[in-house]
């Protein structure tokens, strides 16, 4: 893999991925520009694509000129037509033979450009999705950046193909076939410049009424995939309420609808397809008869007559490929659009700078907080005030909508204070690198996340250089040590392969034990809402109980048992603070938490 880096690297000192955010910041609304810019350093390999592309395609130019010459030469009778035969053969054939190993090195400068420019757009995506705001995250979907990453990226590359190879291609092809008539016959050159364009546009028009329909047949054919899926997932539902014959009923339809639109299709290729080869073929014929009249008039030789034929298809060919490459150019401009929306956004986390941490105690302190979404002007937090000390565990209460989560991103520092602050250890958060902030601090999120890979790699996820005993007492801590004894592979044990028998428990002492290994001083805990037996519940609970300890903790809390064991309860209302104190300070003081406890119990 290095390796092939080495050889898409760029020529001079390029660091691909600035240099792409650079490109785009410096040409902004201008695409075909940023395009050539992301090139910079690899512009040698097109020409190189172009010289190699020329020798290689010679062949197919010089065809149609030996095989006009040996007719002239025969039909003249020239005395040196064998030697002639002889010589175009052997031209021809070194040409054809050349060929094979022009067309290798064409396709491997040309791949080795585009991949670079399509690997480096990738990276600078992947890596500014890295450095953009939660906020950002959650108004995006994340369908529409992956489509991003892959898709449009993809349409760019297939951009940067047509725009410097196929465009060029098409120019060398008209170019030469036009120079080699044109020094031929003035006569034909108008006629090719005439004919040759309306032979194109007419064929061209009449293969859109065919994209068209294919179209169409895609979308139904989507839309069937779609309904398919809906059917497999709703089995058991089907089966349960004995459906069977209604849902066969409801595809069967939709199946029709399929064949009738690929019906459709084929019918409208087969007439649209052969009207433009008839249209092509006609031109052609056309040709045949201008050129042969000319011969006949002793305006050109007989043998000039196959040339003219073979270059007339050229050109037309050359030109409708012009007019089918315009969609594609179309949309790779919009491709290079919206990676730019990407690239550009400010709305990025900035650490540059900012005053670094090396060490963590925990003490936090919320003086007087307000905080608004972007989308929404009404407070979230309205001048919340809040005292933690280190090592404390504050369980957060209060209805959903209340604030809570949002209180938890603040601490992790995914959003900030619009007015007030957030004080950790008495530096103001919104001044702190965050990332070095971040090393001690470990999050338990309420559906606990687990990527494909082993349980053992989840569990040190971030953390390299861990021992067999730092893992051991981790899994003991998280009460996974049953858990994992009862796997043939142990900590070993695909997650993915068994990822749908391990329950939502094991799971979430999973994510727990991900933050233990991490020994943080802050941990930020959003329970898991759903219901659990009373073992598993005990088992969380204990796990949690070890991950707790001695560290500072905020919990979003909907177990009795967490919140009774909790230093201190907040109850949210309103964005604000409108309770704070022990369980039992609470309780007795029969406020908002006491009624809260209260219609619970009922
Ligand atoms: P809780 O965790 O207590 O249920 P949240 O902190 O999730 O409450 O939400 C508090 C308020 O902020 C709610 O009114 C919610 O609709 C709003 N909110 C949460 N996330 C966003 C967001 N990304 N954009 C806009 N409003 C949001």
């Amino acid at each position: 893999m290095k390796d092939f880096e080495k050889m898409t690297a760029p020529r001079g000192n390029i660091n691909a991925e600035s240099w792409f955010i650079e490109s785009y910041r410096r040409h902004q609304g201008h695409p075909i520009k940023i395009l050539i810019s992301l090139y910079k350093g690899n512009y040698h390999k097109f020409v190189l694509a172009v010289i190699t592309f020329f020798i290689k395609h010679s062949c197919v130019w010089v065809l149609p000129i030996v095989t006009a010459n040996i007719i002239n030469d025969v039909t003249t009778s020239n005395p040196n037509t064998i030697r002639n035969i002889i010589f175009y053969v052997v031209l021809e054939s070194a040409l054809i033979l050349i060929n094979i190993p022009m067309n290798y090195l064409y396709t491997s400068y040309k791949s080795l450009a585009t991949r670079y420019v399509e690997t480096g757009l990738r990276k600078a995506l992947v890596r500014k999705l890295q450095q953009l705001s939660i906020s950002y995250h959650v108004e995006t979907q994340s369908g529409r950046l992956q489509s991003k990453i892959m898709r449009d990226v993809e349409a760019v590359e297939t951009l940067s193909t047509q725009m410097f190879l196929s465009i060029l291609n098409i120019a060398l092809n008209i170019g030469v076939a036009l120079v080699v008539t044109g020094t031929k016959s003035k006569t034909v050159l108008v006629f090719f410049l005439f004919a040759a364009p309306v032979a194109a546009i007419t064929m061209v028009s009449f293969r859109n009424v065919m994209r068209k329909s294919n179209t169409e047949f895609r979308k139904e054919m989507e839309e069937t995939s779609a309904r398919v899926m809906e059917m497999v997932e709703l089995v058991p539902v089907t089966r349960a309420h004995a459906l069977e014959d209604e849902e066969v009923q409801k595809i069967s339809a939709q199946l029709f609808a399929v064949a009738e639109k690929g019906y459709r299709l084929d019918v409208v290729q087969a007439l649209f397809g052969s009207v433009g080869w008839a249209i092509f073929q006609l031109f052609q014929v056309v040709c045949l008869a201008f050129t042969g009249y000319l011969a006949i008039a002793g305006s050109i030789q007989v043998g000039d007559i196959t040339l003219y034929q073979s270059y007339f298809a050229t050109v037309v060919n050359q030109v409708s490929a012009i007019v089918t490459l315009l969609p594609i150019i179309t949309k790779g401009i919009e491709s290079v659009n919206s990676i730019g929306e990407v690239l550009l956004s400010e709305d990025v986390e900035k650490n540059e700078g900012k005053e670094q941490l090396t060490d963590v105690n925990g003490v936090f302190d919320f003086k007087n907080v307000c905080f608004h979404y972007k989308n929404n002007t009404n407070l979230v937090l309205d001048h919340l005030n809040l005292q933690v000390k280190q090592g404390e565990t504050i369980a957060f209460v209060g209805e959903s909508g209340a604030g809570k989560s949002t209180i938890l991103n603040m601490v992790i520092g995914f959003h900030m204070a619009g007015e007030g602050a957030v004080l950790l250890d008495g530096h103001d958060i919104s001044k702190v690198d965050l990332r070095t902030y971040r090393k001690h601090l470990a999050v338990v999120p309420q559906t606990s996340i687990l990527f494909s890979g082993t349980i053992r790699e989840n569990i040190t996820y971030g953390c390299p250089n861990v021992t067999e005993e730092q893992l051991a007492e981790v899994v003991r801590a998280a009460n996974l040590t049953d858990m994992v004894a009862n796997f043939p592979q142990g900590l070993d044990t695909m997650v993915g392969e068994h990822g749908g028998k391990l329950s939502g428990g094991q799971r979430q002492r999973i994510s727990i034990a991900r933050a233990l290994i991490r020994n943080p001083k802050i941990i930020v805990l959003d329970e898991a809402t759903s219901a659990l037996d009373s073992i598993s519940e005990r088992m969380i609970q204990q796990a949690i109980g070890n991950l707790i300890k001695d560290r500072t903790t905020f919990i979003v809390a909907h177990r009795l048992s967490t919140i009774r064991d909790a230093d201190k309860i907040a109850v949210i209302a309103g964005g604000k603070c409108v309770e704070y104190g022990t369980y039992e300070e609470l309780m007795e003081r029969k406020g908002e938490f006491y009624h809260m406890k209260m219609i619970q119990n009922n």
